[in-house]
């Protein structure tokens, strides 16, 4: 079914994006115009010729019900609460502080969920081998409750999605905090590889995300965690990366994967604490896609909104093998990327924390963890 789509052809990738979508993204407040940013800077390239655009179909209360709670979703459909009305609630839901209660957030949340859901659908139907949702990738959500900028996990919904028509599904999250929402969700779930790369200090949000920490009951083995510490760099992650991807998906075998591409790893993020380029983030999306099965992209964090947008594009240009130039092209966003106009993000000084004799301890571990996945799937 998926073959008769031929490599390099505009039906090839979707990319699901339209002014909805984008405005439900930039509504929440650490994020906003940073969809517009990254949307404006693909279509500058004049990527958006080169893939097929769809947009993005609102998701409803049936499908969000498929993974969060009843009250929490009665919670979230309720109009703005009067100041001090409803606190407890607020504190028992996660809104505040960092997830503020928002306008029409029953709006927002239907939106965010939409898209990725059009995305997996294009890749269940057939349609696509690869969907981009840059607005997608809220990986913090938890069933009942919001965390971390995340008040809905369309990631969890998405995958769910897609296990109507692939069996075992690969979620990889590249996003420089631990994928807790994502794990949680799928703790229990032997037909789910949950691998979160992320950088684990002492009070670093969320704390989660030990190396031995690897599932529960039947999903034990099924969760993959490979920390590291502050500075990493492209070299040090490109490392982790490989020496992970590979001997995993000869064990697993996925029949379709998603990527959560959040960019705070970058360097200069003011949330994050790496040290990565785009090449970085860039080199592991290609072998992503050597890995030649349905994949979905997500967006996700990712707090300098100028180097998201060029991450993203950058993203956009690797999947669709498409190289760009570096000049960033005269747009209604220009001024956002001076004084150098160009589509790089520079590493800093910053020294890593990681050391080689680091990076292996841990990769020695997870292939251990790997190797207990085997057998695992050897006795079914
Ligand atoms: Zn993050």
């Amino acid at each position: 079914m998926l073959e008769d789509t031929a490599v390099g052809s505009k039906g090839e990738v979707v990319y699901v994006a339209d002014p909805k979508l984008l405005s439900c993204s930039d509504a929440i407040p650490a994020f906003r115009q940073r969809a517009c940013l990254t949307h404006a800077l693909i279509t500058s390239y004049g990527l958006h010729h080169k893939m097929r655009v769809v947009p993005s179909e609102a998701a409803n209360e049936e499908d969000i019900r498929k993974f969060h709670s009843q009250d929490y979703v009665e919670f979230l459909q309720k109009d703005v609460p009067e100041e001090d009305e409803d606190k407890d609630a607020q504190d028992e839901f996660g809104l505040g502080f960092d997830c503020p209660f928002l306008d029409n957030l029953w709006g927002l949340v239907c939106g965010l969920v939409g898209g990725s859901l059009t995305a997996a659908r294009e890749l269940t139907s057939g349609r696509s081998k690869i969907a981009l949702n840059w607005c997608g990738g809220w990986h913090h959500a938890q069933r009942d409750m919001a965390s971390g900028f995340c008040y809905v996990n369309d990631i969890v919904l998405a995958v769910l999605h897609l296990r109507s028509a692939f069996p075992k599904v690969l979620y990889i999250d590249l996003d420089v905090h631990h994928g807790d929402g994502v794990e949680n969700a799928y703790l229990f779930s032997p037909k789910v590889v949950t691998l979160s790369l992320h950088q684990r200090e002492i009070g670093f949000y969320p704390t989660t995300g030990a190396v031995e920490d690897i599932g529960l009951g039947k999903g034990k083995f099924y969760t993959l965690n490979v920390p590291y510490k502050e500075g990493i760099n492209d070299t040090q992650f490109i490392y982790l990366f490989e020496s992970i991807l590979y001997p995993l998906c000869e064990v697993f075998m996925p029949d379709a994967v998603v990527c959560q591409c959040g960019a705070d790893a970058l360097s200069q993020d003011p949330l994050g604490g790496g040290n990565l380029t785009l090449k970085a983030y860039t080199t592991c999306v290609t072998h992503v896609t050597n890995l030649s099965k349905p994949t979905l992209f997500l967006g996700g964090g990712g707090y300098n909104k100028s180097n998201t947008a060029k991450l993203w594009t950058a993203i956009t240009a690797t999947v669709l093998k498409c190289p760009v130039s570096t000049e960033i092209p005269e747009h209604q966003f220009f001024h956002w990327y001076g004084p150098d106009f160009e589509l790089e993000v520079t590493a800093g000084l910053q020294k890593s924390s990681n050391t080689q004799e680091s990076l292996d301890q841990t990769i020695k571990a997870v292939h251990g963890n790997i190797q207990k996945l085997a057998e695992s799937l050897e006795q079914k």
